[in-house]
């Protein structure tokens, strides 16, 4: 894909300030209040470290929890960066920080980082409803930038990749994960069981390492495009 200028210099800052990924989409396709009015996304993902995720045999641990919160802020610190840099480039953006997001329901944003990264080429949604990519399977998080930037949109991905696979499916304890293929017109609900994986992963949480909130990692463990990155030479 051509890179114009504006998409050279905003690609070359978010790597600068820690994204492993960083693709444009085009919005247009989405509600505008979802969207915010504005046009296009910019998509920007940070890798969970190989050893943590390596960590996650069974349950999560108490690693992963500490690296869930600076996870966060490190995402929201790049979009919030981000966006400052597109706007000194002279347009607008909106960081998709937490704070920014509207959620519809407890468990559930008006527009998910996730549909912003599949609209930027970045990957599909997997079968445990978590955005999945070819270079760091489901071990990559990911914030969002709105802007109006005159960015070249990549092609957006429309397909999921999972393919026969049910490596998450059949490790999950919850038995959120139905094993249908996402594809864009798919709702959440008719793939994946929010509300089970919620109160199952809190459930366990609590047991096993402490902590009331919902947080396992064990869909993202088994994936086998994760277990590549793990596997991978390149930090
Ligand atoms: S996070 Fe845990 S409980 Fe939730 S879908 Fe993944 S494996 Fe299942
Ligand atoms: S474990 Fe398999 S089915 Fe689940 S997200 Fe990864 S590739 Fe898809």
């Amino acid at each position: 894909m051509q890179m114009n200028g504006a998409d050279a210099k905003i690609t070359a800052e978010l790597t600068r300030l820690g994204a492993d990924m960083v693709g444009f989409g085009n919005l247009s396709a989405l509600e505008p209040e979802a969207r915010r009015g504005f046009p296009l996304g910019i998509s920007a993902g940070v890798r969970v470290p190989r050893e943590l995720v390596r960590g996650i045999t069974d349950a999560p641990t108490p690693e992963y929890w500490d690296y869930y919160h600076s996870g966060q802020e490190t995402l929201d610190k790049l979009a919030d960066t981000g966006a400052e840099y597109v706007r000194s480039l002279g347009y607008n953006a909106l960081a998709l920080t937490l704070k920014n997001v509207k959620f519809v329901g407890a468990l559930r944003s008006e527009l998910p980082y996730k549909t912003v990264a599949t609209r930027a080429g970045l990957g599909w949604i997997g079968k445990c409803a978590m955005l999945a990519t070819e270079r760091f399977g489901t071990a990559i998080w990911f914030t969002a930038i709105l802007t109006d930037a005159p960015l070249t949109a990549a092609e957006p991905v429309n397909e999921s990749k999972c393919g026969a696979c049910s490596a998450c499916a059949d490790a999950c304890p919850a038995h959120a994960i139905s094993g249908k293929l996402w594809n864009p017109e798919l709702d959440r609900d008719e793939f994946f069981d929010a509300a089970k994986c919620a109160t199952v992963a809190r459930a366990r949480a609590k047991e096993l390492i402490g902590v009331d909130y919902p947080i396992c990692g064990r869909c993202i463990a088994v994936c086998p495009r994760t277990q590549r990155y793990l596997d991978a030479k390149r930090q």
